[in-house]
C-alpha cells in the first residue's frame, strides 16, 4: 500500500496540487503566527470577526462552567440540551422557516438531508459548482443526477422539461452564495421555476447567513425570496464565528430527518460552548446591523481596489473574493509571493475547483482595518502583474 500511495503523491506533487497543512497561531481576529512569522490572515471566513467578541466568547465560557465541556451523548440519546432548543426556534425564526435541527457539521447536514430525503424514483437537478459536501451527498442518494451550467436558469429549465421524473418528485441544490466563486445563485428565477414545474429546492447558504440581505438573515433576503426553499441549511462556522451546521424546513421534514438522517443519529450532539457562542452570535446580528454594515464598507474598499488595478473578479459580491490564475503551480507561486510579504492564504486547486482554474480566495473580514487592505490591495497588484494577470 506505501508505495501505491507514495506514487499517487508523486503525481498530486507534480501537477502542483499537493496539500499541505500550515499550523498557525491566531495572535487576534486578522492576524496569525506561522513558523515565527506575523501574517494578516486573508482566508478567514469568520466575515464578521465575531469568534473573538467578548460577548461571543463570554457566552461560551459561561456555557462550559454551567453544562462542561461535552455533549456526552448524541442528539436522540441525551446530547439535546436546552441550549440546542432556542437556537433552532431563533435560527427558524430570523430566516423565515417553520422548524429548524441543528446538525454537527455542515457537511454532516448536506450529507444527512441528500441521502436520506430524495430516493430512488427522484431526479436530482445540482449545480455544476456546488460544494464537495453537496457532491458527496448525492452520491450517497438513490436519486439520478442532472448537473446544470452554473447559474443557468435556462440549462436548467431545457433540463427539467428532459429529465423530469414522471413517477417521482424533483429537486433542485443551490448554493446560495457559491463558496469558491463568491457569486449568487439566481434564487428568484428559480422559484419561478418550481412555481412552474412543482420541483424541491434545497438551498445552501453557508456563506450568506449573517451577511446577505437587509437584515442579513442570508442571501434568500437579498434575492427577495426569504423562506421559498423547501429545505435550508447554513452554517455556524462562517460569519457567526462558532461550529456547526442547522436546516430550516416544515416540521414533517424535520421530524423525519431526526429519524432517518444517519449523519443527525449516529455521531455525538455539538458541545455547549459552539451552540451558546452560535446564540450569541445570532443576537448580536439580528439585534444589531452595524456588524454586517461594517463587513460591506470593507468588502466595498477591497473589491474597489483590486477592480481599479484591472482584476476580473468575475460575478463575485461579497466577502469571497476570487482571483482566478488558471494552473495550479501558477496559483501556487501567486499564494507564495503573497505569503513573503506577510499575507496569509492558500491556492485553492482542484478537486476544490475546476482543473484550469485554481485561485486564489481572499476573504474580507470586519475587523480588517483600512491600512491592512491598503496594504494587501498593494501586494496583490505587484504579485497580479508579476503573474500577468493584469
Ligand atoms: N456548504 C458550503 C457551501 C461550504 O462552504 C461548507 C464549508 N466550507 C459546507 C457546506 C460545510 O460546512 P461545515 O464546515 O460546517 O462542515
Amino acid at each position: 500500500m506505501k508505495n501505491t500511495l507514495s506514487f499517487l503523491l508523486n503525481d498530486i506533487k507534480d501537477k502542483g496540487n499537493y496539500r499541505e497543512i500550515r499550523y498557525i497561531r491566531p495572535v487576534c481576529s486578522t492576524t496569525v503566527i506561522h513558523e515565527g512569522k506575523k501574517y494578516l490572515n486573508l482566508c478567514s471566513n469568520s466575515y464578521l470577526s465575531l469568534h473573538l467578541h467578548p460577548a461571543v466568547i463570554e457566552a461560551a465560557s459561561s456555557a462550559v462552567s454551567l453544562y462542561g465541556t461535552g455533549s456526552c451523548s448524541s442528539r436522540s440519546v441525551s446530547g439535546s440540551i436546552d441550549i440546542y432548543k432556542k437556537l433552532e426556534t431563533d435560527m427558524a425564526r430570523y430566516k423565515g422557516y417553520k422548524r429548524g435541527l441543528i446538525f454537527p457539521t455542515g457537511y454532516m447536514a448536506n450529507i444527512g438531508i441528500i441521502s436520506t430525503i430524495p430516493g430512488e424514483d427522484d431526479v436530482i437537478f445540482s449545480d455544476e459548482l456546488n460544494h464537495s459536501s453537496l457532491i458527496d451527498a448525492m452520491r450517497l442518494s438513490y436519486a439520478k443526477k442532472v448537473i446544470y451550467r452554473h447559474r443557468d436558469t435556462v440549462d436548467l429549465e431545457r433540463k427539467l422539461k428532459k429529465y423530469f421524473p414522471s413517477r417521482g418528485k424533483a429537486f433542485v441544490i443551490t448554493e446560495s452564495i457559491f463558496s469558491m466563486d463568491g457569486d449568487v445563485a439566481p434564487l428568484k428565477e428559480i422559484m419561478e421555476l418550481k412555481k412552474e414545474y412543482g420541483f424541491f429546492a434545497i438551498v445552501d447558504d453557508a456563506h450568506g447567513t449573517g451577511i446577505f440581505g437587509r437584515k442579513g438573515s442570508g442571501v434568500e433576503e437579498y434575492c427577495r425570496v426569504r423562506g421559498f426553499a423547501d429545505i435550508h441549511m447554513a452554517t455556524f462556522g462562517k460569519a457567526m464565528g462558532s461550529f456547526g451546521a442547522f436546516v430550516l424546513s416544515e416540521p414533517i421534514v424535520i421530524e423525519y430527518l431526526i429519524n432517518r438522517a444517519r449523519t443527525f443519529m449516529y455521531t455525538t450532539a455539538l458541545p455547549p460552548a459552539a451552540l451558546a457562542a452560535a446564540q450569541a452570535s445570532l443576537d448580536l446580528v439580528r439585534t444589531d446591523l452595524s456588524f454586517k454594515d461594517q463587513l460591506w464598507s470593507n468588502i466595498d474598499h477591497m473589491r474597489s481596489g483590486l477592480i481599479d488595478a484591472g482584476f476580473d473578479l468575475k460575478d463575485s459580491i461579497g466577502p469571497i473574493i476570487p482571483i482566478v490564475v488558471g494552473k495550479d503551480s501558477d496559483a501556487v507561486k501567486m499564494q507564495k509571493m503573497l505569503m513573503a510579504q506577510g499575507f496569509f492564504l492558500q491556492a485553492i486547486r482542484p478537486p476544490t475547483v475546476p482543473s484550469g482554474t485554481s485561485r486564489l480566495r481572499l476573504t474580507v473580514v470586519r475587523d480588517f482595518t483600512r491600512r491592512q487592505m491598503d496594504d494587501s490591495i498593494e501586494a496583490i497588484i505587484a504579485a497580479g502583474k508579476k503573474m500577468k494577470l493584469i
